[in-house]
């Protein structure tokens, strides 16, 4: 049993260094991600469940490293949180999506929206609401087009604070929606007290309302909820038709996932749902 205890204590030993490596890795390359902009915006559609209309698309990072390959935002936002470094990458993600949108409007002719993924680091620093302002500004975009996703943790931090930003955003015009709904551990009374205008619920949810009773009483419930506040309600992750129909008979507003589409580099995204409509 003591050998065991002195294996277990070395396995233990050697994955933390084998973790701390890797962040410390990261962490210096996305140093040089940032100089040498080595990142590059997916976009993924977001259509109306009852028209079948485009209504919006997700701008979703990616960081392209000239030897690694693509690494996903799933591993390196996460440590940039935690470094500092997502205060330099939400800035970018923010002026090249709102670019990206100014683009498009010619071509659309309708406003449509474009969400954008804020971290709470990146929410809770000071100059947060007015550097939505000046990239507005700068981009001549129209506040309505910009749907800023943020998480239930940023209640978490100092409640007070989150509503006061939050009403300056909403005074500026911009859409706010909050992602992930139903996985954090916050209480629902924030739901009364900030002005936001989404729910997006998460895809845990939806990967079981096919087989899963229990997530068919909680995705109803949570569209239910969002009608009674007067919230739009977005499910994401929908990879099946089955699905799909499932969530449009529980009127789900709008849907999101693979069965509809998947994130694309600008230039596609553009030849399938921007330039095709037109013609
Ligand atoms: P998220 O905001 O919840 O984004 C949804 C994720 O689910 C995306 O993964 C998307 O590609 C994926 N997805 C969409 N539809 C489906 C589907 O039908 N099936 C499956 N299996 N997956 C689907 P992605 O792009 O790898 O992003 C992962 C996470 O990284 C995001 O989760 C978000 O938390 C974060 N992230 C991505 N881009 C940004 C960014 O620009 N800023 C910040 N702060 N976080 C970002
Ligand atoms: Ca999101
Ligand atoms: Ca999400």
């Amino acid at each position: 049993a003591k050998e065991q205890g002195k294996n277990q204590y070395q396995f233990f030993n050697g994955e933390m260094d084998r973790i701390v490596l890797q962040k410390t890795i990261i962490e210096t390359a996305l140093h040089e991600a940032i100089e040498q902009k080595q990142f590059v915006l997916f976009y993924q559609p977001q259509f109306d469940v009852q028209t079948g209309e485009l209504i919006g698309m997700e701008a979703l990072i990616r960081w392209i490293h000239p030897k690694l390959g693509t690494i996903s935002p799933a591993v390196f936002i996460p440590i940039a949180e935690e470094t500092g470094q997502i205060i330099p990458i939400g800035e970018w993600v923010i002026e090249e999506a709102c670019q990206q949108m100014k683009r498009w409007n010619e071509r659309i002719g309708r406003p449509i929206r474009i969400s954008v993924n804020i971290s709470p680091k990146q929410f809770l620093k000071e100059s947060f609401v007015d550097h939505i302002h000046s990239v507005l500004k700068k981009k001549q975009l129209s506040p309505h087009q910009l749907d800023l996703e943020i998480t239930e943790g940023v209640a978490v931090f100092n409640e007070q604070y989150t509503i006061r930003k939050l009403q300056q955003l909403k005074k500026l015009g911009v859409h706010i929606s909050i992602d992930d709904f139903g996985t954090g551990y916050s209480s629902l009374s924030y739901l009364r007290k900030f002005p936001i205008d989404r729910l997006k619920i998460a895809k845990p949810f939806i990967d079981g309302i096919t087989e899963e009773k229990e997530d068919v009483a909680v995705v109803k419930a949570i569209i239910v909820l969002a009608k009674n506040l007067k919230l739009r309600v977005i499910a994401e992750g929908v990879e099946t038709l089955q699905q799909l129909d499932i969530l449009r008979l529980l009127q789900c507003d709008e849907i999101q996932g693979y069965v509809l589409g998947k994130p694309l580099p600008a230039d596609v995204f553009e030849k399938t749902y921007i330039t095709s409509r037109l013609q």
